[in-house]
This record gives C-alpha cells, sequence and structure tokens, in this order.
C-alpha cells in the first residue's frame, strides 16, 4: 500500500484526468508580498521568512534557469514530461496585469509546461487577475489558483499578523471557481492558539465555501521570524510529530473524495529550521500519515459530509492532449467525476517543492 491508497492526491488527479504525469515545477519570479512592502502590512506573517518555502535560496535565477534545474531535480524521481508552472515564492499576483500577462505568459512558452499553478493571498487577487487565468483555461491550459488561508479564524490570522481575514477569501473563492478556475487552499496546523476543534472547522469553512484541492501544512519555526522570538520566549510550543498526524488524518477523513490534495505536509531546510526538528523529515511524516490511516482502517472521506456546497466544479478540467502537445479541457465531460485511481497512482505531485 502507498499513501495514495488513502488520499487522493493531486497527482492522481492530474493523471486521471491527462493520462500521464505532470508535476510542479516551483518557481521564484521575483515578486514581493503587500504584508511585507507596506501595502497591507509591515514584516509579514509571524511565521514567514519566505526562503524557508523558496527552492531557489536567496539569489534570483531567470525563469528559464529555474525550469532547467526543476526538470532536472524531477527526473531523478519520475518520468514526467510535462509541467505545471508553479509560481510559488511570495504573492504571485502582485503586480500589473500586463504585467502578469507577460510572465505567465513567458512561462507557458516552454515546450513542455502545459499549465499554471498561481499561489498568492486573497486580498490580492483582482477580478482582472481572474479573467486573465480563466482566458488561459480557455486557451487549453491547465490553470489552479492556490490560496493561502492558514486559517478560517479572524483572530487566528490578526495573531500572526496576516493582513487578511476569511471574507477577503471567500470572495475570491466564489469569484474563481464561478469562472471555473480550481481553486487549492492551504491551511496551517498548528497556529498559535488554535487546538484541533479550530482545524475541523477551518477545514468545513473551506469545504462549505467550496474548494478543489488542499494543502496542509505544519507550523514550522524558522529564522528571523517574529515566531522564532515567540518560540525561544515560551510563548509557542510547536505540535508534535505524533498530534499533527493524528490532526492531518483527521482533516483527511473529513474531506470529500473529489477533492485532491497537493500536500499533507510541509518542509523547511535544516540551515533555517529551528522547530519542530520533525518538519525537515517529509518521508517520515508521510509515512506516519500513511500507518495512521491504514491503522485506523480508514481514508480520505470516510467521515466527511455530504452537502452540495462541497460539489465539484461545474466546469471540471478533463483534458485530451492535442496534436501541439498541449493540453484542451472538455467542459462538462461525462469524465469529470471525483476521486479516481489511477493505474499507476502518482503520489510525488504532493510532494512537490512548496
Ligand atoms: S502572505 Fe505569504 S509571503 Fe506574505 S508575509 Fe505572509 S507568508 Fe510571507
Amino acid at each position: 500500500m502507498a499513501l495514495s491508497d488513502y488520499i487522493h492526491t493531486f497527482g492522481q488527479s492530474l493523471f486521471a484526468l491527462h493520462g500521464e504525469r505532470i508535476h510542479k515545477i516551483a518557481l521564484d519570479a521575483g515578486f514581493t508580498c503587500p504584508n511585507r512592502d507596506g501595502a497591507k502590512g509591515i514584516g509579514g506573517c509571524t511565521f514567514c521568512n519566505n526562503s524557508s518555502f523558496n527552492p531557489n535560496g536567496p539569489e534570483q535565477k531567470t525563469l528559464e534557469a529555474q525550469f532547467d534545474s526543476g526538470r532536472r531535480a524531477i527526473a531523478k524521481r519520475t518520468r514526467a514530461k510535462k509541467f505545471l508552472a508553479y509560481f510559488q515564492a511570495y504573492t504571485n499576483t502582485y503586480a500589473e496585469v500586463k504585467e502578469l500577462d507577460a510572465l505567465y505568459r513567458q512561462a507557458m512558452t516552454q515546450h513542455d509546461i502545459v499549465g499554471l499553478s498561481v499561489g498568492t493571498r486573497p486580498d490580492c487577487v483582482s477580478g482582472a487577475v481572474l479573467d486573465l487565468l480563466a482566458g488561459y483555461r480557455d486557451e487549453g491550459f491547465i490553470v489552479w489558483l492556490e490560496l493561502g488561508l492558514q486559517s478560517a479564524f479572524d483572530e487566528s490570522l490578526r495573531r500572526v499578523n496576516r493582513g487578511h481575514g476569511l471574507q477577503e477569501y471567500r470572495e475570491v473563492a466564489v469569484a474563481a471557481r464561478q469562472r471555473g478556475i480550481p481553486l487549492c487552499t492551504h491551511l496551517i496546523l498548528g497556529m498559535p492558539g488554535e487546538d484541533a476543534s479550530h482545524y475541523h472547522t477551518s477545514l468545513d469553512t473551506v469545504l462549505d465555501i467550496g474548494v478543489d484541492g488542499l494543502k496542509l501544512h505544519p507550523l514550522h519555526v524558522v529564522k528571523h521570524t517574529v515566531l522564532a522570538s515567540q518560540w525561544r520566549n515560551g510563548e509557542y510550543h510547536p505540535l508534535s510529530r505524533e498530534e499533527y498526524i493524528r490532526q492531518a488524518c483527521n482533516l483527511i477523513e473529513r474531506t470529500p473524495e473529489h477533492i485532491s490534495f497537493h500536500r499533507v505536509t510541509g518542509t523547511a531546510s535544516k540551515d533555517i529550521l529551528l522547530a519542530p526538528e520533525w518538519c525537515s523529515q517529509k518521508w517520515n511524516v508521510l509515512n506516519g500519515i500513511e500507518h495512521e490511516l491504514a491503522r485506523r482502517g480508514s481514508r480520505q472521506g470516510c467521515r466527511a459530509h455530504d452537502s452540495a456546497a462541497r460539489a465539484p466544479l461545474p466546469k471540471t478540467d478533463i483534458a485530451a492532449p492535442s496534436p501541439d502537445g498541449k493540453i484542451k479541457i472538455l467542459i462538462n465531460s461525462k469524465n469529470a467525476t471525483g476521486c479516481q485511481t489511477p493505474p499507476n497512482p502518482v503520489e510525488e505531485e504532493i510532494l512537490d517543492a512548496a
């Protein structure tokens, strides 16, 4: 058995829809963040040292160089030949629409790039940006919007200086899905002041608003952050590995099967990670989640509520390769079902470099 026997992974979902392995290549396009430069706030989220999720380190490389190194890294562990350009670092919609269009199109001109995944904040996504992304879908590209929500509790978001609340998320989530843009939402377990009841409510809130993919992360403490000071002062206590695994499994069980997991844990490099130490061992945590679900005899969706509000997007990404090698989307195809297990389950997609 593998983790993908218990969880509907993003990799499985892409394989089922497109008939081949598709991986994300994580990119740093040189954006900043309105919660750092003063537009929304100063200092950023208390846990944020962006190099903790920037695969390219402090040195800014060209997109071409990042694609090359991403392809080489992925080739070591998978035979994927097609990729999504994953705009990951900082706030990847924080520019004029014309500039965004030029940047995204630059990525999509690569011969093996079949779409985009754009990570951003909920308060930084205008209707014009959503129209731009929806337009790429109409051209046949795979497009995902990734929103960092982290918690559905405004008080928790204030506590970490997030600079936005649930309402901004709700508005963008609804507007994106109304345009047929699939949405992946990021949630953090272990936010200061939160416990299991908060995690459950955050997940249920996101499900009720409507979502297509999820990323779960443990909150980890990295150098040069406010959270690092709080941790040193004994004001913040990270989750234990066992507690994270237990809580992540609870959320996985509550998540309907048609929703794909893009990630069920997160890591930081050892040179900046302060705590918890187990956050540097991705496979150890993934294996722990698999073993816990096996021990429970459960899997994703076994405790999900059934609700129309939690249905998949009406416009579902069903795609077939076209002669030009791009992916064409077939709207409302009869194949547009939820969780499907491909002949060769691909679990690596939830292990991308986010
Ligand atoms: S919104 Fe993202 S990039 Fe901006 S400060 Fe928070 S975690 Fe960092």
